[in-house]
């Protein structure tokens, strides 16, 4: 005999119903078969809400009519699907159904309430439709069908709501009246009788715990749960789309998993399966042909430590403690004791070493019931001080990583507990069964989606995210995008999916949290009818759990480097090429510092100095081991590089800038170079890395232009008045020259001040021989000296500064890929 086990998701509509039938019916060929339905989809949750409605309002006319529409579609859909169809019979059964519903709103809303045993009967009401929906369809194809009913069959204890069955009483009224031979057995899942003969329900998600319990029963030689997912995954498949379907798992492992809470198995079904060492398989109804998962006896052979992630939420902590709890025998029993009497089911324990307090998680619906039980418990110890107050820690949840091999690996934890901290997770308290196969901690509620992605990407060395967000789409902004989307398939063969889920420049914006195509990102952009809003950002991020979010800043905004703060506060990384931040006030630069570490995201902005060049990277290298940075001096603007350098050739200054302007060297104003600011923001940053404690107006600014030069007028007014400086040029060069120098434009750090000025260097100065655009920065350290470490290239350009920019991006990811 083998049991087959159909979900709601499986029966949800009359084509699923007609497979599910399909299945049944090739099975039926191969051995004798029996099968478990659920209700359709949605039908149990309309039945509690028909119960809360009629509690709450006094009726429940919405969800009544919804049942009805359901069947009623089916039905239909059948009798279109399959001409032998007989539904007239059904639609009676229907109307009978809805008025017994009818007639308990009625007495519910009467008493006010609704006993367990009505509830029960109320909830139950789905399968039993299922089950006669079945049965005239396998009657209409010609098979001989045979109803058992669980109320005869299947004796449980325990109460109306979670009935636990006697294998062994039930498996002997199997044998005074067995499933005819030739017969399809249908039994309606979810449902057994109570020692009284009354119909009880076996706890939400049961019928999974129905069909184990009938292949138990009969012995089945395999039970089969066809639901809709291939199989049991490494975690749940709705929040992480790369989860690895798994090809077998031990009893040990499945029981662990569904306790833990993977929905695709009710908790309840290995028991009775394992005990007779019945062969479980998990498969697909929308996909037959998948070998789907077999639970057996070994982990089987997908030769990994961790076989899967789960979580159960809705929790609460209570801890119990005080001086009176040490050393005291029988305390752990007392409080356990009375979460047993009072039928609260206590998920995870944890205990201090120092015994002095116990503290575990229940649902948080069974909180009152704990809270009252234990007061009665410990009324003494209470009054008397011997235990502190009870305390609730609420809100909470669980991840558990499970597998039977988890205790030969070693790092296993480590790497769980870092993959939450990444997530900026706070533990609230650890367990690990004896068993080694499950490690569980208890983490806020709020916080599952990161947990689980953030575990999964680590543990299971699967795709890693990274999820940008470009404002300013302009030079190195949009060069950045052509860069990404040239990169995307090369890196994710690497396993990094690089996602850019949010495009903005002044005027719009676009956000897509699976990320924006970007074969025309410009004409989406265009298009777009968002408002640019960096609060959409960080909406987009949060609501989707997204876990490794990067602002990429391209643009040069004050306003946008202001928000920075809030930014890492909401776990995003930062990366930037745009100097305002980390040049803003002193406060806000060590603020940024202070809310990456907390948020443990990074904040990286190599290219804010010598675009491309790896400067910062270094310069922070060298502090780390200890050095100092005793002097700097380096040429840090492009543009003033080539137009110092075409001094040198016996140009003049102003045809030297007109040149540099009309090559697209210069900003568009050629006063945002001559001005020497954007030196001293770099230098500033420098100086900061290096440890200095200076402001921007700290440093000495001298223009590269000749003191007192009047900047006033539009572009090309000041254009047009700039040859009036090359008269004070040639004579600085002359004297420059006639000692065997050049002049240069350096910005300087010496004895903790900055300058920025025109300098004339000698042969022996490394920025001597820098021109035509290069970049050169020398910084003399404690252990670089005299010679000083040098670093020299094009510090500007689209393309240097994305590839850099790019560069931090893969920096964020805060991971070690496993071997
Ligand atoms: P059914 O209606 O067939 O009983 P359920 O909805 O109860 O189906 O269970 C199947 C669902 O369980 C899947 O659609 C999936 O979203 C969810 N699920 C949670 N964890 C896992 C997991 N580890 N592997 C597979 N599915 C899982
Ligand atoms: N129909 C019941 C429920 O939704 C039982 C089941 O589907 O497993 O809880
Ligand atoms: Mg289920």
């Amino acid at each position: 005999m083998r049991v087959l086990k159909f979900g709601g998701t499986s029966l949800a509509n009359a084509e699923r119903f007609a497979r599910a039938a399909d299945i049944i019916v090739s099975n039926c060929g191969q051995s004798d078969c029996s099968a478990v339905l659920s209700a359709p989809a949605k039908i149990t949750n309309a039945l509690v809400a028909v119960i809360d409605g009629t509690i709450k309002h006094g009726e429940a006319t919405v969800e009544v009519n919804l049942i009805e529409k359901i069947f009623t579609d089916l039905f239909n859909g059948l009798s279109e699907l399959e001409p032998a169809f007989d539904s007239a019979p059904l639609f009676s059964k229907l109307e009978r159904t809805l008025g017994q519903l009818r007639q308990y709103t009625h007495g519910i809303t009467l008493l006010g309430q609704c006993p367990d045993s009505i509830y029960a009967r109320v909830i139950s009401k789905g399968e039993r439709l299922s089950i006669a929906t079945m049965e005239a369809l396998l009657v209409a194809r010609g098979y001989d069908t045979f109803v058992i009913d669980p109320v005869k069959y299947l004796v449980s204890l325990g109460d109306y709501l979670e009935g636990v069955v006697d294998i062994d009483l039930s498996t002997q009224n199997f044998k005074k009246a067995p499933i005819p031979a030739g017969h399809i057995g249908l039994m309606p899942g979810f449902t057994a009788a109570n020692g009284h003969g009354e119909l009880v329900t076996l706890g939400r998600n049961g019928s999974d715990y129905s069909a184990a319990v009938l292949a138990a029963c009969v012995r089945a030689e395999c039970c089969e749960i066809w639901t809709d997912v291939d199989g049991v995954y490494s975690c749940d498949p709705r929040l992480v789309p790369d989860a690895r379907l798994l090809k077998s798992l031990s009893y040990q492992e499945a029981m662990e998993l569904s306790y833990f809470g993977a929905k695709v198995l009710h908790p309840k079904t290995i028991l009775p399966i394992a005990r007779f060492q019945i062969p479980c398989l998990i498969k697909n109804t929308a996909n037959p042909q998948a070998p789907g998962t077999l639970i057996g006896q070994d982990t089987g052979e997908d030769n990994l430590a961790v076989k899967g992630i789960t979580t159960l939420d809705k929790l609460s902590m209570l801890n119990v403690s005080g001086p009176g709890m040490k050393g005291m025998v029988g305390m752990a029993e007392r409080v356990f004791g009375a979460m047993a009497d009072s039928g609260v089911s206590v998920v995870l324990i944890t205990q201090s070493s120092s015994e002095y307090s116990i503290s575990f998680c229940i649902e948080s619906e069974d909180k009152a019931l704990a809270e009252r039980s234990l007061e009665a418990e410990f009324e003494l110890e209470l009054k008397d001080g011997l235990l502190e107050p009870l305390e609730f820690i609420d809100d909470l949840a669980i991840v558990t990583l499970v597998g039977d091999q988890m205790r030969e690996a070693k790092g296993v934890a480590a790497q769980f507990f870092t993959s939450l901290a990444e997530v900026n997770i706070n533990i609230v308290a650890i367990a690990q069964g004896s068993s080694e196969r499950a490690i569980s901690a208890v983490i806020p509620d709020g916080k599952v989606s990161e947990a689980i992605k953030a575990c999964h990407e680590n543990l299971f060395n699967s795709n890693h995210y990274l999820d940008v967000f470009v404002v300013g789409v302009g030079g190195v902004g949009g060069e950045l995008i052509e860069q990404i989307q040239r990169q995307q398939a090369k890196l994710a063969e690497q396993g990094i999916v690089i996602r850019v889920c949010g495009l903005a420049n002044s005027r719009g914006m676009v956000l897509n949290s699976r990320g924006v195509p970007l074969e025309n990102w410009r004409d989406t952009l265009g298009n777009g009818s968002e408002q640019f809003s960096l609060a959409s950002m960080i909406q987009l991020v949060q609501r989707n759990h997204i876990i490794n979010p990067v602002l990429v800043d391209c643009t040069s905004s004050q306003d946008i480097a202001d928000r920075y703060a809030d930014f890492l506060a909401a776990g995003f990384h930062v990366v930037t090429p745009n100097k305002k931040a980390n040049t803003a006030s002193l406060a806000y630069y060590n603020q940024l510092r202070k809310t990456a570490r907390k948020t443990r995201r990074k904040f990286m902005y190599d290219t804010t100095v010598g675009a491309g060049l790896p400067v910062i990277e270094n310069l922070q290298n060298l502090i780390a081991a200890g050095d100092r940075l005793e002097r700097f001096s380096g040429i840090l603007s492009g543009s003033l590089s080539y137009i110092f350098g075409k001094l040198d050739e016996g140009m003049s200054f102003s045809d030297a800038t007109k040149v540099a302007k009309d090559n697209g060297f210069t900003e568009p104003d050629p006063r945002d170079d001559l001005s020497g600011m954007d030196v001293a923001r770099k230098l500033l940053i420098l100086a900061r890395e290096s440890g200095m404690e200076l402001e921007l107006d700290d440093v000495v600014v001298e223009p590269a232009l000749p003191p007192g030069f009047d900047q006033s007028g539009s572009i090309d007014e000041f254009m047009a008045r700039l040859p009036e400086a090359d008269a004070y040029f040639n004579k600085v060069f002359d004297n420059a020259s006639a000692q065997g120098k050049v002049l240069r434009y350096v910005g300087g750090i010496d004895n903790g001040k900055c300058v920025v000025r025109i300098e004339a260097v000698d042969g022996d100065d490394p920025m001597f021989k820098i021109k035509d655009g290069e970049n050169a920065l020398a910084f003399y350290s404690h252990y670089y000296q005299p010679i000083p470490l040098v670093l020299r290239g094009y510090g500007a350009g689209t393309q240097v500064t994305a590839a850099g920019v790019f560069a931090d991006l893969m920096r964020t990811l805060g991971w070690k890929r496993g071997v």
